[in-house]
C-alpha cells in the first residue's frame, strides 16, 4: 500500500495508524508536490495531507482500498499551541476514520499508538479531572474506547497508592541475564540461546559483577539508594545456583539494601527452574519470582518453540510456592498460534485456581526480528486476541485481581495491549514505576538501559549498555566510561 504525505512528514504516526488496520505490512513511502493528482493514481493508497489556508489549517486524509474511497478532513486555528503536534494528532484521526469506513475495524485504542496510555490518565487525575471527563477526553481526542479508557482508569487507580509511596532519591536497580535456553519463536529480545555461548556465561557473571561494584560506587556517592531489584532477561535462571548466588552476593554487598522493599528474579522458562536455583534466589534476598507458561496447552508451546511442557510449569510453580516466595507471577499470551479461545480460557482458568498471586496477560505482538515473523502475517491478521484479553479481563476482575501497569507494543495482534494483573497488595512496584516512568533505573549487564529520572527538573535521560553479551564482554571500558552520566545527572539535581 502506498502513503502519499504532502506539506508534512509525520511518517512515524501516520504509519503506526495505518498498521491498526493493516498489520504486518511495509508500506511505500512517497513525498509529493502540489502538482500531484490523486485522480491520476491506481492501487491501494493513502493520502496525507497539510496545507495552511489563510488563518487556519486544513489537515485531509484521502484513502483507496480496491474501488472504495473514503476521505475525512479537519482544520484547526494556525495559531493553536504545539501547531505541529495538533495538525498530526487531526491528521492521525482523519486517517484512522476513513480507515475504519474502508475496512470495517474499529481498533479500540484509537489513535493511541504509544506505549504508556495510562501516563495521559494519570496526568488527567493529577489535574483534577473526573471519570466521566476522562473518558470523554479519551474517546474525543483520541478516538479510544470506553472499554480500554475503564481499563486505564482502573489501572490508574491501583497505581495511585503506590506512586505515592516513591521516593526520588530511590531507584529501581535492573540486572540483565541476556541468555535462554532455546530461542523461541515469537521472540525479537537480544536474547542469545545458551546452546552458542555456553563459554560466556563465567566470564559474563565475572564482568557483570565487576559493573555491579562499580555502579554501587558512583550511586553511592550521588546518594541514591535501590528499593527494588529486579533480574530480566531473557531468563535470569539460565545462570547457574552458584553464579546467581555470585552476582545476588555482590549486589547485597555493594549497594545499600536496606530500604529494598521488593525483590524480583524473572525465573521465567520452567525448564531452567531447579529446587536449588529457588532457594538460593529466596536465601539470597529475593521474594519474589516470575515463573512463565505462556500457555497451558503443550500443542501451542510446541508451536512456538518453548521447549517445556505444561507439567514442567506446574511443578516449577508448587516447587516455588513450597520453598516460599512472597509473590509468584505467570506470564501468558494471548494470539499465540495453534492457541484457540478455550485453551486460553482454560489458561487463564487454571491460574486463576492456582491461586497466582500475579497474572500478566500479554498479547503476542510480532516483531520483525522474530523467526515466527516469517511465518507470522496471519497470525497477525486473523487472531482472536481480542476476545482472549476480553475473556482475562472479565474473569480476574471477577476474581479480585486488579491491573496494576499496562503497555502496549507496536504490531500487537488485534491491537490490544500487555496488563499486569496483581490480588490486593501483591501489585509489583518495579513495573509500575518503570512503566509511568516516574523513577531512575539504573541498569547492569548486556542490553541493559539506564534511564535517569527527576521529575521536578522535568528530565529524562538514557544511557545504554552494549547489547549483546559478547559486545558487552568486549567493550567494558566504554561502559563504565559512559557510567559518568550517572554521577553528571544526579550532581546538576
Ligand atoms: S524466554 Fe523470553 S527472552 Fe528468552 S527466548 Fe523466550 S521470549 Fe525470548
Amino acid at each position: 500500500m502506498k502513503l502519499v504525505f504532502s506539506g508534512n512528514d509525520f511518517k512515524y504516526e501516520i504509519e503506526g495508524v495505518m498498521k491498526l488496520f493493516i498489520p504486518a505490512t511495509l508500506f511505500d513511502i512517497s513525498y509529493i508536490d502540489e502538482s500531484f493528482s490523486f485522480g491520476d493514481t491506481v492501487g491501494d493508497m493513502a493520502f496525507i495531507r497539510r496545507v495552511q489556508k489563510g488563518e487556519r489549517v486544513l489537515l485531509y486524509a484521502l484513502c483507496r482500498i480496491g474501488e472504495k474511497y473514503k476521505h475525512s478532513k479537519a482544520f484547526i486555528s494556525a495559531d493553536t499551541p504545539d501547531t505541529n503536534n495538533e495538525c498530526e494528532l487531526a491528521l492521525c484521526k482523519c486517517l484512522f476514520k476513513c480507515m475504519t469506513y474502508l475496512t470495517g475495524k474499529t481498533p479500540e485504542w484509537g489513535v493511541i499508538t504509544g506505549v504508556r496510555p495510562v501516563k495521559r490518565v494519570n496526568l488527567l487525575l493529577r489535574q483534577g479531572k473526573s471519570e466521566g471527563e476522562i473518558r470523554e477526553y479519551m474517546r474525543s481526542r483520541y478516538l479510544c474506547s470506553d472499554k480500554k479508557a475503564d481499563i486505564a482508569l482502573k489501572t490508574a487507580y491501583t497505581q495511585e497508592k503506590i506512586l505515592k509511596t516513591l521516593d526520588k532519591n530511590s531507584f529501581g536497580l535492573y540486572v540483565s541475564i541476556p541468555f535462554c535456553p532455546t530461542r523461541c519463536a515469537y521472540c525479537s529480545f537480544v536474547s542469545q540461546s545458551i546452546e552458542g555461548c555456553t563459554k560466556m556465561i563465567p566470564e559474563y557473571v565475572r564482568q557483570l559483577c565487576e559493573e555491579i561494584e562499580y555502579t554501587a560506587g558512583l550511586c553511592n556517592r550521588a546518594g541514591i539508594y535501590p528499593d527494588s531489584v529486579y533480574f530480566g532477561g531473557g531468563t535470569p535462571t539460565t545462570l547457574s545456583a552458584s553464579q546467581l548466588e555470585a552476582v545476588m552476593g555482590r549486589i547485597e554487598k555493594c549497594f545499600d539494601m536496606s530500604r529494598v522493599r521488593e525483590y524480583t528474579v524473572e525465573a521465567g522458562r520452567p525448564d531452567t527452574i531447579t529446587r536449588e536455583k529457588l532457594e538460593t534466589i529466596k536465601r539470597m534476598g529475593a521474594g519474589r519470582v516470575s515463573i512463565n507458561p505462556q500457555t497451558l496447552n503443550d500443542k501451542v508451546l510446541k508451536a512456538i518453540g518453548r521447549r517445556h511442557t505444561v507439567g514442567q510449569f506446574f511443578e516449577s510453580f508448587e516447587l516455588a510456592k513450597a520453598v516460599g516466595f512472597d509473590v509468584i507471577n505467570t506470564d501468558i499470551i494471548a494470539g499465540l498460534p495453534e492457541d484457540d479461545i478455550q485453551s486460553f480460557q482454560n489458561t487463564v482458568d487454571t491460574l486463576i485456581d492456582k491461586e497466582a498471586d500475579n497474572i500478566t496477560v500479554h498479547t503476542l505482538s510480532i516483531k520483525r526480528a522474530a523467526r515466527l515473523n516469517h511465518e507470522g502475517t496471519q497470525t497477525a491478521l486473523h487472531n482472536p486476541a481480542a476476545q482472549m484479553v476480553e475473556y482475562a479481563t472479565k474473569r480476574l476482575l471477577d476474581n479480585g485481581y486488579s491491573p496494576y501497569y499496562l503497555y502496549r507494543q507496536k504490531n500487537m495482534a488485534d491491537n490490544q495491549e500487555n496488563i499486569g494483573w496483581a490480588k490486593p497488595d501483591k501489585e509489583s512496584l518495579y513495573n509500575i514505576y518503570i512503566m509511568e516512568e516516574v523513577q531512575t533505573i539504573i541498569a547492569v549487564g548486556a542490553g541493559g538501559s539506564t534511564k535517569l529520572v527527576d521529575l521536578d527538573g522535568g528530565r529524562l535521560e538514557r544511557v545504554f549498555n552494549y547489547k549483546y553479551p559478547s559486545e558487552y564482554l568486549k567493550g567494558f571500558d566504554e561502559m563504565i566510561r559512559r557510567r559518568g552520566a550517572i554521577e553528571e545527572f544526579y550532581e546538576k539535581k
